[in-house]
């Protein structure tokens, strides 16, 4: 398995194989950034410091505004909606994105960190 696949399927970053979260389904809430403590697989330690995760933040922020960029400049120059309406299409969007984006930069931080087993 490559490493976006590896990415946006949220496997393990060392061995690409076991799942990082108990539910891979971002949009059930009652289990949003619940992760296993240790990759079933390789036994990996996910959390490799207290407060490890803090700096998904980041990346987080990163893609909502990035995405936000995208589809602000997308409604924009293709269509003919004033620039006031698109910024109410951007807030749902962004709301909607939330979940997915939450557990995505999770799993962006973990893989920026964490070689795959056969890189080294
Ligand atoms: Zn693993």
């Amino acid at each position: 398995m490559n490493l976006l696949k590896s990415i946006f399927k949220f496997k393990c970053p060392r061995c690409r194989v076991g799942n990082l979260f108990l539910n891979n389904n971002p949009y059930i809430l009652r289990d949003l950034n619940k992760m296993h403590k240790r990759c079933d697989n390789c036994n990996l330690k996910f959390s490799i410091e207290p407060g490890f995760f803090q700096g998904a933040a980041y990346v987080s922020y990163g893609l909502q505004v990035l995405s936000s960029l995208i589809v602000f400049n997308c409604f924009f120059w293709l269509t003919n909606i004033r620039w006031q309406n698109i910024v109410y299409i951007l807030l749902f969007t962004v709301i909607l994105a939330t979940p997915y984006v939450v557990v995505l930069s999770r799993a962006i931080w973990l893989h920026m960190f964490i070689p795959h087993k056969g890189d080294f």
